[in-house]
């Protein structure tokens, strides 16, 4: 039996190193983990706010971008990852629309990860390649349902907030035509731009610059009220489709059972990242709002989760959307 002097010594030996690593987090680098492609909207999120938490937690943190499926394998990765906060997860609207969208969905997203909290808000917009026939809304709608055979739509994957959009589109015109996923929407719209695709719904975070440029057609962005950094787009309900509305929110999340301290800790970074000027001014210029102070903290993730979940769940199987 051990003596009581030893037990003692030992348990201030364990609360000591885990209050040094308390104390110490973090002491290398932080990977978060990107459910697209590089140079996509999702990753322009997660290069900028990774950069401004950067400062506040004072160490570097990286980007790894693991592609396919719509998010469900960076999901899958990010869940089984060790929950010592040196892997995070960033996504978007995917992780509420994914457990109906998915028969066998690999992870829960409100079990199996710990919210640290929401990141901004972010438009869609509806675009085409430069050259493509409709010149307006109304154009669109009467091409896309005249010829529903030769059309197709890019997205990134069943799960992303492209082809979420794309699908309320098509149910909207009550019209079904070609697909094309990619693995992220930053190479679709390489895609779109070099004319091979022809539409895409895509976040304001990916398609500002070329709208402005003129190198993309726009139809509408998909918020109720119009953006600001695009003030002459229409919405798509003003544009002749009631009810149309989606708007794109990115969390930051750890895995299931990283403690609370380092939660809390990198939802502090956050907050302070989302006050950073360049920071700001970037998000302005794409389109995005930065979260409030009290919008980026766990609970109000977990709530957004929860009743977005409850939102969408119900809309994705009406439209019968699934994978296996
Ligand atoms: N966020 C995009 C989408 O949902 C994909 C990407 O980031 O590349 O379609």
């Amino acid at each position: 039996m051990m003596n009581k002097v030893v037990r003692v010594l030992l348990c201030f030996a364990f609360f000591g190193v885990s209050l040094a690593n308390a104390e110490q987090y973090p002491s290398k680098v932080i990977t978060i983990i990107v459910p697209y492609s590089a140079g996509g909207p999702t990753d322009t999120v997660a290069r900028l706010v990774g950069k401004a938490m950067s400062g506040p937690l004072k160490t570097q943190m990286i980007i790894e971008n693991v592609e396919g499926a719509g998010g469900t394998i960076a999901g899958t990765k990010a869940a089984g990852s060790a929950p010592d906060g040196y892997t995070l997860f960033l996504h978007h609207i995917g992780m509420s629309t994914a457990p109906a969208l998915y028969r066998k969905l690999p992870f829960d997203p409100q079990k199996d990860f710990e919210p640290i909290g929401l990141i901004g808000d972010v438009p869609m917009t509806l675009v085409a390649r430069k050259d493509f026939p409709a010149k307006d809304m109304k154009e669109l709608i009467a091409y896309v349902k005249a010829n529903k055979d030769k059309v197709n739509l890019a997205n990134a994957g069943l799960g992303a907030a492209s082809h979420l959009c794309g699908m309320l589109f098509m149910s909207a015109l009550q019209t079904e035509f070609t697909t094309i996923p990619y693995k992220g929407t930053g190479p679709a719209m390489n895609d779109l731009l070099g004319g091979q695709v022809d539409f895409m719904c895509d976040q304001t975070t990916n398609t500002t610059s070329h709208i402005k440029a003129g190198k993309v057609k726009v139809y509408g962005v998909t918020t109720r009220k119009r953006v600001a950094s695009l003030p002459d787009v229409p919405t798509l309900q003003e544009s002749g489709l009631p009810g149309f509305e989606v708007a794109v929110w990115n969390g930051l999340y750890a895995p299931k059972n990283t403690p609370k301290a380092v939660i809390d800790t990198l939802a502090k970074a956050l907050q302070q990242a989302l006050t950073d000027p360049s920071l700001i001014q970037r998000f302005a210029e794409l389109g995005t709002d930065v979260a409030t102070k009290d919008r980026a903290t766990p609970e109000a993730l977990r709530a957004q989760l929860k009743s977005e979940t409850e939102k969408w769940g119900p809309i994705i199987k009406k439209a019968g959307v699934y994978a296996d």
